[in-house]
């Protein structure tokens, strides 16, 4: 049946892995004995309450998620936690920091401007979004009430493989494009999101992780959809939630602790990225990766041809040889490779194979 898929390279919505897609097909018309779809079941009944405990027990144990935190299942995309965090987190004239390593953090950062007074502490802008800053020279404000960073910058292919810490404890981060693709330590952070097109299910599902302490400020002005208290109270049932994605979600949780959790996943990310990197370096400069080596992402590899007018071609020769969506984002050109948690290994070999013979043709 795998001879009927494509190697999708596209950053999102992404690949999910075969069997699992292959399990809600079997589960799609009669889900575990109901005589009902997911997508038909209330969102109160029985069955989809076990569904959506399942799924956050099981992500809670891939993540060793503190008792302390709240998982909430929500709506709006990461883009909507970008008014949302200011929103339940601080008040309308507090200081808040946004580090700015690509476009992701910079759009979360100008969100921020309408409901608090965000700063800029560092922005990657000029170097065009290919490094992260040296923690120890950051100028965090000193009143700000949270920092927040981009952990992983889908466009750009620039990921944080440590930390900052925030001035005030409280660091944000937007994980849309590396969430569960290794361990996190969820204590070191107020609160984490992720839309989860990318890693864990489909689009339509977005998840916050946050410290219960930080839920229940939340501005007058928020709308009831976006105040975390409300979700948190309600056990993200206060109204109807995607209940397929989150089905779908847990699915790829259960499958992803069967893995042997995220430390294997972590081996396995790394193994892709190497394989991919390494080919880019030993191009002779014919492919180029403009991201400085130590910050490079897992799941967003970003690279160029030397020889820019091929690069339609590339993208064309290999979508024949089925490896689709590797044209890079629009804001930045050239090509882009998306490998996350379930891209197979074949594929990023398959890849490799395919720029080798492409080089050989063209140098
Ligand atoms: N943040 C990051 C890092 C992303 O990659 C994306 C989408 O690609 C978003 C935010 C926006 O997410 P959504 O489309 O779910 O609003």
């Amino acid at each position: 049946d795998l001879e009927e898929r494509v190697f999708n390279f596209a950053a999102g919505p992404a690949t999910l892995p075969a069997h699992v897609i292959k399990k809600a097909q079997a589960e799609l018309y009669n889900w575990g004995g109901s005589g009902m779809s997911v997508m038909e079941m209330s969102h109160r009944g029985k069955e989809f309450l076990s569904i959506i405990q399942k799924a956050e027990a099981d992500l809670r144990a891939l993540l060793n998620i503190p008792e302390n935190y709240e998982v909430l299942f929500l709506q709006g995309g990461a883009t909507t936690q970008f008014a949302a965090i200011p929103l339940n987190l601080v008040e309308p004239e507090d200081t808040v920091d946004y580090l700015v390593t690509g476009s992701w953090g910079d759009k979360a950062f100008k969100e921020a401007q309408k409901y608090s007074k965000p700063k800029v502490v560092w922005s990657g802008k000029a170097e065009k979004y290919t490094k992260i800053p040296s923690f120890d020279g950051l100028e965090q404000s000193p009143d700000a009430k949270y920092l927040h960073i981009c952990g992983n910058e889908t466009i750009h292919g620039v990921e944080f493989k440590d930390y900052p810490v925030a001035r005030n404890g409280i660091l944000v981060a937007d994980m849309s494009s590396n969430f569960c693709s290794k361990p996190v330590d969820v204590s070191k952070f107020g609160l984490i999101y992720a839309g989860a097109q990318k890693n864990v299910g489909p689009s339509g599902v977005t998840i916050v992780i946050v410290r219960k302490d930080l839920v229940g400020n939340a501005q007058g002005i928020t709308p009831v959809m976006l105040d975390y208290k409300i979700h948190a109270e309600n056990k993200s049932l206060y109204n109807t939630p995607p209940c397929f994605g989150i089905y779908m979600c847990g699915l790829v949780f259960d499958d992803l602790l069967a893995q042997g959790g995220l430390e294997e996943v972590e081996k396995k990310n790394k193994k892709k990225a190497d394989l991919l990197y390494n080919a880019i370096d030993a191009s002779g400069g014919f492919y180029r990766c403009p991201v400085e080596k130590s910050v490079r992402s897992l799941m967003n590899v970003p690279f160029t041809l030397e020889k820019s007018d091929l690069e339609a071609e590339f993208i064309k020769e290999a979508a024949k040889e089925k490896m689709v969506q590797l044209k890079g984002h629009r804001s930045v050109g050239g090509m882009r490779a998306s490998i996350y948690n379930a891209m197979p290994l074949a594929g990023v070999e398959k890849l490799v194979a395919f720029m080798k013979d492409f080089q050989a043709k063209h140098a």
